[in-house]
């Protein structure tokens, strides 16, 4: 008789989720995306002590009837993907079926949802094993209370930051997210205090506003491009306004917030000289392009991204930048004849 065995599933859960599921931002981050795939319009995500305590998050999207209520938080149960075929072809933000069940297995959550058709259900759950379920009355969407996070792994509470320097990573997220999505409402707050409110009515340049100021925004250009294979657009700040980080350049590959080494680069490369050095500008760049041609699937956070024909994507985003900035720059004398 051998000594493997396969280990059972809330054990590999909790495994997985010590890649998912590194701080509170990260699980703010899956329950989001969970409610954008649902297609909400507006999504409200109220913390407490940053998330240590509870991430609260209610959204107004389809909802779930009470087998998939059930189901969602088994591991690798997804309504977004069924086939190979449709892994290269991801729409959603979601597809690894992944984030619920890691989340699950490290903290106590209460969740409510109905698909508005029939009644709502409750299920609660501890440290991954459904406690109760329940019919329950709530109107169409989900609400989804996640307490005490990592109760059960003290080594990983031990590693969490301040409270501040925890709210400050769910802050950037849910910033990234109101760029990324400016037809949904977001409202989030911790401890019962506003810190974002966007509107939802689909203006990229008053969600800008609201998190960098009007003023900055001011200073802020559009620009649009294309080439074969990629359509990109946004907004870049005029040389004038500069920050200490790259960490105010937002990109986006079809909806979703990814870091790119080499784009960023692209980006800071537009303004050659133009910036002081260490100094870096507020940019949003949109990149629309066929699904077949980036992967996601590089990290269970999904924050990377592989592109291919990722040098024709760095120069049109270089020359495009660099366009409109130069363009601006110039005295108008010399603007009129260009
Ligand atoms: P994934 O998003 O990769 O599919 P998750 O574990 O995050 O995996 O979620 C599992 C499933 O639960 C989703 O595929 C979806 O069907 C359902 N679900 C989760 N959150 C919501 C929500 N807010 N509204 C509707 N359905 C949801
Ligand atoms: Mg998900």
């Amino acid at each position: 008789m051998g000594n493997i065995i396969v280990m059972d599933e809330l054990l590999s859960n909790k495994i997985a989720a010590g890649e998912v599921v590194e701080r509170p931002a990260s699980v703010v981050k899956e329950l989001v995306e969970n409610a954008i795939d649902a297609g909400s319009t507006s999504i409200e995500i109220s913390l407490d002590e940053a998330g240590l305590t509870k991430i609260q998050v209610t959204d107004n999207g389809k909802g779930m009837d009470t087998d998939d209520a059930m189901q969602a938080f088994s591991r690798h149960a997804t309504s977004k993907i069924k086939t190979e075929h449709d892994l290269f072809r991801i729409r959603s933000l979601g597809f690894r079926g992944e984030a619920l069940a890691s989340i699950a297995s490290v903290s106590k959550i209460s969740l409510w949802t109905s698909d508005g058709e029939n009644v709502g259900t409750k299920v609660e759950l501890e440290g991954g094993r459904i406690l109760s379920s329940s019919p329950a009355s709530i109107r169409r969407g989900t609400d989804i209370t996640v307490n005490q996070l990592f109760y059960n792994t003290p080594a990983r509470l031990k590693y969490l930051k301040t409270i501040q320097t925890e709210l400050g990573h769910s802050i950037d997220l849910i910033n990234r997210l109101a760029i990324s999505f400016p037809n949904i409402a977001f409202k989030l707050s911790n401890n019962n205090q506003l810190i974002l409110q966007t509107s939802g009515r689909g203006d990229l340049r008053q969600v800008l506003a609201s998190i960098y100021g009007v003023s900055n925004v001011k200073k802020m250009v559009p620009f649009e491009s294309e080439s074969a294979d990629f359509h990109i657009s946004g907004f870049a700040t005029l040389p004038e306004i500069t920050r200490a980080s790259k960490n105010y350049i937002t990109i986006l590959v079809n909806g979703r917030w990814v870091k790119h080494y080499g784009l960023n680069n692209a980006i800071v490369d537009a303004y050659h000289t133009l910036l002081p050095i260490g100094r870096f500008p507020i940019v949003v760049l949109n990149i629309e392009t066929d699904p077949m041609l980036t992967d996601v699937n590089v990290h269970p956070a999904k924050h990377q991204v592989r592109l291919s024909k990722e040098q024709e994507l760095m120069e049109l985003v270089r020359k495009t930048v660099r366009t409109v900035i130069h363009r601006i720059q110039q005295p108008p004398e010399i603007k009129e004849k260009l």
